[in-house]
């Protein structure tokens, strides 16, 4: 029986989830998958090409020039987003992006796209990939799922701490704005809404170091991997 499992982590907007996902990843010798960056590409495409979000048959047409790929960068230990082959990395953080992303992942042909590549991604197992459906429609035999959670106030203190250090010009109400309109989509649109699958393990790291989040997500590693080896016996 396979030693690699998928781990799910999923959660509202700024709750940590990349940054858990990273240095699970790095500590399993596993695949991140950052699939928020996957969405925000897709946008990045839309809006670059004037896509109509109300017009189903645009969008159908768009979805078919757009090519996502992920490639490891060795100096940020983690892969960045190739939209067409450009590492978009750097625009699909900017706030324009984030205040148009909801919209466009509450599309069902764009889901029903980004959710096929992710399955795809982790056929092998061996990965860890963070989102808002994770645990509930892409993988949902995932071995360990994820839900995180945090204090609106530092969510949005470490998002407004993220864009500045990345030179972006935003100030702290656009930061609040934008992550409560995100969760609000996230959780209320028909397609696969944000929701903690139930068999999804609570973190709430309002009150957590890195290190101590990281120590008990492998700690839960620790225990579906033996959990598997007893079954397996
Ligand atoms: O994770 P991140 O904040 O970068 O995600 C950006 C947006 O992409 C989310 O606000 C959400 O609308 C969408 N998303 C999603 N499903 C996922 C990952 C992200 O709908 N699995």
């Amino acid at each position: 029986m396979s030693k690699k499992i998928i781990i799910a982590i999923d959660g509202y907007s700024s709750c940590g989830k990349s940054t858990l996902a990273k240095a699970l990843a790095r500590k399993l010798n596993y695949n991140f998958i950052d699939t928020g960056a996957m969405y925000r590409a897709i946008t990045l495409y839309f809006i670059r090409n004037n896509v109509r979000l109300d017009e189903p048959e645009s969008v159908t047409e768009a979805l078919k020039n757009v090519n996502l790929h992920f490639e490891f960068n060795e100096e940020k230990g983690k892969s960045d987003m190739f939209l067409n082959d450009e590492n978009v990395e750097q625009y699909i953080r900017e706030m324009t992006i984030a205040q148009k992303v909801s919209e466009v992942a509450a599309i069902k042909a764009v889901r029903v796209s980004a959710v096929k590549q992710q399955q795809l991604m982790g056929k092998k197992k061996g990965v860890v990939m963070d989102g808002r459906d994770i645990g509930t429609v892409v993988f949902p035999n995932a071995e360990l799922k994820i839900f995180m959670t945090a204090d609106i106030e530092i969510r949005v203190k470490r998002r407004f701490l993220e864009m500045q250090e990345q030179n972006q010009n935003v100030n702290i109400e656009d930061v609040i704005s934008n992550l409560q309109m995100r969760d609000y989509i996230d959780s209320n649109r028909e397609e696969s809404p944000l929701r903690q699958a139930e068999d999804a393990r609570v973190l709430n790291n309002s009150d957590m170091s890195q290190e101590q989040q990281l120590n008990l997500a492998l700690k839960w590693v620790e225990e579906v991997l033996s959990t598997k080896k007893e079954m397996a016996r």
